[in-house]
């Protein structure tokens, strides 16, 4: 392991430091890089093992198993259910991600300011400088032709003749090598998840992480926060052992939309607040595949590399290309038999692209206090479903644009293929979730932020209201959904929350 980092199940857990930070995710990575730079003495807590790429698989499922909380199966329930992925290693949800870098887009904060009085505290000035010092720390480009695919390329004709607004997507990367295996943590070191930056930054400054270290309450004296107790996990002489750690300026919970206020809740803080574990938000996405005359081979090169962003502002969709292993491709073709066999044959001529809705759905996450774990509700709404079958419908025509031959829906009740002349099919399509395949990865709102104390979990400085010392900064402090790819907010806000801290 390298220096900083640990086994709390083979040493146990530093008891001491100034700040101590639960989970190590986009949110918690830059808060530690942030307050270990200005010299307080951090101690980052994981719940999930550190593995360096070397030990990284290369069979989805196993990875699946190995790096995402309850394996992957983790999901929201309404009337479909909707898995519901993060992370539970050193990294967080970074370590699994595509590495795509927007920054917040300016009708949202002013959003945020106007409607939730945060224009104090997520000053504009503070978050480009955050964003600055984010995508220079962390190699933030545009895909390279080196690692652009076919797709890709055929997005950005698509895109074009379609007059929607694109670009090749930018991320955070050093010498990415375009094996598509994002999902699998990077191989190669070359995505610049927590792990690979900021922790490693945070520990060269001094600062200490150990995973499998699982917080399970906040301590507090008089309502200040002083510390958090937990349980050590994984496997090594200390595993099962409970531990205790404290804090001399503050607790900072950075464990995530749904694990952060089920921290809070667990550890009897906000009970009456109406905000506390409500107001869940996400971007829930799903895929169609368009097929071509030549190879795509959609397993390699950046795991995303394209994206088509203009009709975020009209349908809130965002459609981009993505490639995956191919047996999770194979997973997702229509037929049986002979059908699918055919199907199978053809699959180095399809081009997968993810359409993903900024959803007007709001749901709750709770504890679950007999099982443990955490139990997600969430509805997409009849008009989420509309939006989303006219954004298919809509990437289906770039696809038709772009040359494909035939379009795979990949929605229930409609054909297994269409051609350019039955784009209609769309308008039929069912508007509740039990006819899509969705997945929700961008998660927000679970502890808004606010000046109400009443209906916001913190303060526009990330302090919850009415407990000194104690903060949140994670994705769930964002009190909307943002139609973009969140970790650049994320570790920006985090970043200018920190540097507050540091200085107060
Ligand atoms: C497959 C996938 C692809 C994605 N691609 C992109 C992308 O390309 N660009 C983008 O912007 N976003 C992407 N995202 C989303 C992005 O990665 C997340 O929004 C972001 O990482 C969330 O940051 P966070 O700090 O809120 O939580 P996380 O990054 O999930 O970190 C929370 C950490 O806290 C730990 N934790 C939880 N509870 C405890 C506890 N009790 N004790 C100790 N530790 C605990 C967790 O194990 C986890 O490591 C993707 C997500 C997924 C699933």
């Amino acid at each position: 392991m390298s220096a900083g980092f640990h086994d709390a199940a083979e040493n146990g857990i530093a008891v001491d430091a100034d700040v101590i930070i639960v989970g190590s995710g986009a949110g918690g990575g830059a808060a530690a890089r942030t307050l270990a730079d200005a010299g307080l003495s951090v101690l980052v807590l994981e719940e999930g093992p550190y593995l360096p790429s070397a030990s990284l698989g290369y069979k989805t499922f196993d990875s699946l198993h190995a790096l995402m909380r309850n394996g992957g199966q983790q999901a929201a329930f309404g009337k479909a259910a909707v898995p519901v992925v993060q992370a539970c290693v050193v990294g967080g949800t970074t370590f699994v991600n595509s590495a795509i870098i927007w920054r917040l887009p300016e009708k949202v904060l002013a959003k945020w300011h106007a409607e939730h009085g945060l224009a104090d505290g997520f000053r504009a000035n503070e978050l480009d400088d955050a964003y600055a010092l984010i995508e220079k720390d962390m190699f933030v480009r545009p895909v390279t032709d080196s690692v652009a695919t076919g797709s890709d390329r055929k997005l950005a004709l698509g895109a074009e003749r379609a007059g929607i607004e694109h670009r090749a997507i930018h991320r955070n990367e050093k010498d990415c090598k375009g094996s598509g295996r994002c999902l699998h943590g990077c191989h190669n070191d070359a995505k610049q998840s927590t792990t690979i930056n900021y922790l490693r930054r945070a520990t060269e400054s001094g600062a200490q992480v150990f995973s499998h270290a699982r917080v399970e309450r906040i301590l507090r004296e008089g309502s200040k926060a002083v510390g958090v107790t937990g349980t050590i996990r994984g496997k090594g002489p200390q595993a099962g052992k409970p531990f205790r750690a404290h804090a001399k300026r503050a607790v900072i919970i950075a464990a995530s939309v749904i694990q952060s206020p089920n921290l809070l809740r667990r550890s009897r803080i906000g009970l009456d607040n109406s905000a506390l574990g409500n107001h869940f938000m996400a971007h829930p996405g799903t895929s169609l595949v368009g097929l071509y005359s030549e190879p795509m081979n959609p397993w390699s090169g950046a795991s995303q590399g394209y994206e088509a962003y203009g009709l975020r502002d009209t349908l809130g969709v965002k459609i981009e290309t993505i490639n995956v292993p191919p047996e999770v491709a194979a997973s997702r073709l229509p037929g049986f038999g002979e059908k699918y066999l055919s199907m199978l044959d053809r699959l180095p001529y399809m081009a997968i692209w993810s359409v993903a809705l900024k959803s007007e759905a709001e749901g709750n996450v709770r504890p679950s206090w007999l099982l443990g774990g955490d139990i997600i509700r969430y509805e997409m709404t009849s008009g989420d479903f509309e939006r989303m079958r006219q954004g298919l419908k809509r990437a289906a025509e770039m696809h038709f644009l772009a040359g494909a031959t035939a379009v795979l829906p990949g929605v229930h009740g409609l054909p297994g293929t269409i051609t350019a002349d039955q784009l209609s099919v769309f308008d039929s399509a069912p508007l509740d979730g039990t006819g899509y395949g969705i997945i929700a990865t961008h998660l927000f709102g679970t502890c808004r932020a606010g000046t109400d104390p009443k209906h916001s979990v913190v303060d526009a400085h990330l302090q919850v209201h009415g407990t000194p010392n104690l903060y949140v900064m994670d994705a769930s402090v964002f009190p909307t959904n943002t139609g973009v790819n969140p970790q650049h907010s994320i570790m920006a806000i985090s970043t200018m929350a920190s540097r507050r801290l540091a200085s107060a």
